[in-house]
């Protein structure tokens, strides 16, 4: 697309400008756009579209988020994107990256656009299975992706002082964290940690064998664990329950899958 005298390139479905100048000239970018709707729309002051600064989570360039991409990206887009870069990983098509580059853009300041509590376990790393690079998310990561004060903390950070749109808790399948709870398990530290987990058992549906034995249980109860933390961060959380009240933030809940690499915002 030729855009106000500079070349777009359209990756995954979104309109993103070539690295050579994005990052060199964001002012010199948004000056272009304005004087392109100019011609376009005349006096009008309606907003740009959104593509033009699809978030970076499809990078084929090397930088990561700025202020001004976030910032013009609803929480919808957001979640587009994560369903975008998961696409990616699960295809094997992953954008190229340079870490180094993005290491650099991002040293002097960070915005992310999502606060992702996923799961410890070694499987689930949210930016590989969301392909997105250094800077463009926020994460939190603890046994069963249970929600705490601390962590709740984390998230205020993130959207409320750092501007993040989404707050996304990422369950997984064959949990063992929830295989722990469902068994009672008893060691340590973990027993405190396993007990937040253990609301989500009863309050899960399910016709069939209540084992940890049975691979569909166990997802269940790690989908009812979801979702009481969903509930958990809007109640105990008015700063960011606001946020989504105003339309600013989405908090939202899905599940990752083992098996085939896919996250389901559905489930
Ligand atoms: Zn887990």
């Amino acid at each position: 697309m030729d855009h106000g005298g500079e070349t777009y390139i359209s990756i995954s479905g979104g309109k993103i400008m070539k690295r050579t100048s994005l990052f060199e000239s964001v002012d010199n970018l948004a000056a272009d756009r304005r004087r392109f709707l100019g011609q376009v729309l005349g006096a009008c002051t309606i907003s740009p579209p959104l593509s033009f600064f699809s978030m970076q989570l499809a990078a084929s360039m090397s930088g990561s988020l700025t202020k001004e991409q976030r910032d013009s990206m609803t929480p919808l887009q957001v979640i587009d994107e994560l369903k975008k870069g998961n696409e990616r990983f699960r295809t094997g098509k992953m954008a190229p990256r340079d870490y180094v580059a993005e290491k650099r853009s991002s040293a002097s300041g960070q915005y992310p656009a999502a606060v992702i509590l996923g799961c410890v376990d070694s499987r689930v790393p949210a930016e590989i299975v969301f392909d997105a690079g250094i800077g463009d998310t926020f994460n939190g990561r603890v046994a069963g992706n249970v929600v705490n004060d601390d962590l709740l903390g984390s998230m205020e950070f993130a959207c409320a002082a750092s501007g993040a749109k989404l707050v996304l808790v990422l369950g997984h399948t064959a949990c063992g964290a929830v295989k722990g709870a469902i068994d009672d398990v008893v060691l340590g530290n973990l027993t405190g940690l396993l007990a937040r987990i253990k609301p989500a058992i009863p309050q899960t549906k399910f016709e069939g064998q209540k084992s940890s034995k049975n691979p569909a249980y166990v997802d269940a109860v790690a989908r009812t664990n979801v979702k009481l933390a969903l509930e958990h961060i809007r109640r105990r959380s008015p700063v960011l329950a606001d946020l989504e009240k105003k339309g600013s933030i989405q908090i939202t809940g899905a599940m990752y899958d083992l098996a085939n690499g896919m996250v389901d915002f559905d489930g």
